[in-house]
């Protein structure tokens, strides 16, 4: 049966933590993932693909930051759209090449997204997402009165910028991207959580400097495009109860229930699998099925045969 499934694609899948930042590993790791999904692609589902963009947006921050006598540097939403751009662009001509090699005929686009968040958002109040550089205390004190930032000591290793990674409420252009998913094309759209705008009184948008999770957002587009599946591809084969514990457990297929549970009971982290248990649990919820698993075994997982996976 063709279902229509939504991938979110981890940051390992672009960028592995040990991996020197250039652009053939990176793109490497990407025709990795387009394998795993035009496998996908050619058992008849509709697919659209998000990703996540930590690593690089902070490195294209730095190269900013780092050119600044010579070029201002640009605003962080800016920042999150350059690395959109990229990596819609590595991810859209891996799969291409991979699907031609296949001799499947499905069209691809990679989509620019804007995500709508509230600038009443709490997160807001209390940044505390730490990206790019470090600085001494007293230049991180000056740059944050004069570029309004907000800075933070980072875990002993010197002071850094934060920013607030609000709730995204809604994703720009998701009925365009469903239409074109019904039309049987790929879309990569919402990367990196999508590029952080909020709406004005008088309905214009703006950029507002942020950094949104991907999962929260891939949510979000898996609802709106109504998709039947919810992947999140990650660099475990499982969400585990009592993880890293002698008595760690892989959760296979589970209830809402249980989910909630467990995410009660605080097993999973808070910047890494708690908002991948959250969104997953928010999917179920309106009735889809939602997956959590390793790239490698997204095929199985597919099958039920793999993963965490949580349904009503
Ligand atoms: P991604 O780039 O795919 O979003 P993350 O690093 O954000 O990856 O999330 C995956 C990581 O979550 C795993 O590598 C693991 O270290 C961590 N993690 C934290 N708690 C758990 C848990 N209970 N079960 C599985 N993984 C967990
Ligand atoms: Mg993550």
């Amino acid at each position: 049966m063709s279902e229509k499934i939504l991938i979110a694609l981890g940051g390992n899948a672009i960028l592995q933590p040990k991996q020197e930042a250039n652009y053939e590993n990176q793109l490497n790791n990407v025709h990795h993932s387009t394998e795993m999904i035009a496998q996908i692609v050619k058992k008849g589902h509709r697919v659209i693909i998000t990703h996540g963009n930590g690593p690089q947006v902070g490195n294209i921050l730095l190269q900013h930051e780092e050119a600044k006598d010579v070029i201002p540097p640009f605003p962080l939403d800016v920042c999150s759209a350059e690395s959109q751009g990229f990596i819609g662009y590595m991810i859209d001509q891996a799969l291409k090449n991979t699907l031609q090699r296949m001799g499947l005929k499905n069209q691809v686009v990679s989509m620019l997204t804007q995500t709508q968040v509230s600038k009443d958002d709490v997160a807001f109040q209390n940044p505390t997402k730490p990206i790019g550089v470090f600085y001494s205390e007293d230049e991180a004190k000056q740059l944050a009165d004069k570029k309004n930032w907000v800075v933070k000591e980072d875990a002993g290793r010197g002071w850094r910028r934060v920013v607030a990674s609000p709730k995204p409420e809604s994703i720009l252009g998701s009925e365009v991207i469903k239409t074109l998913t019904d039309a049987n094309a790929i879309v990569i759209a919402s990367g990196g959580g999508g590029i952080p705008v909020v709406k004005n009184e008088d309905g214009t948008f703006q950029g507002i400097e942020a950094v949104i999770d991907k999962d929260r957002s891939g949510f979000k587009l898996a609802a709106e495009v109504k998709a039947d599946k919810f992947m999140i591809l990650t660099d475990v084969p499982n969400a585990y109860i009592n993880y890293g514990k002698p008595n760690e457990k892989a959760l296979g297929a589970i209830t809402l229930e249980e989910a909630k549970q467990y995410i009660k009971e605080g097993h999973f982290s808070a910047g890494s699998m708690a908002p991948k248990m959250e969104s997953a649990i928010k999917f179920a919820e309106q009735g889809g099925k939602s997956i959590i698993c390793s790239l490698d075994q997204a095929g199985l997982a597919i099958e039920e045969k793999a993963g965490t996976i949580i349904s009503k």
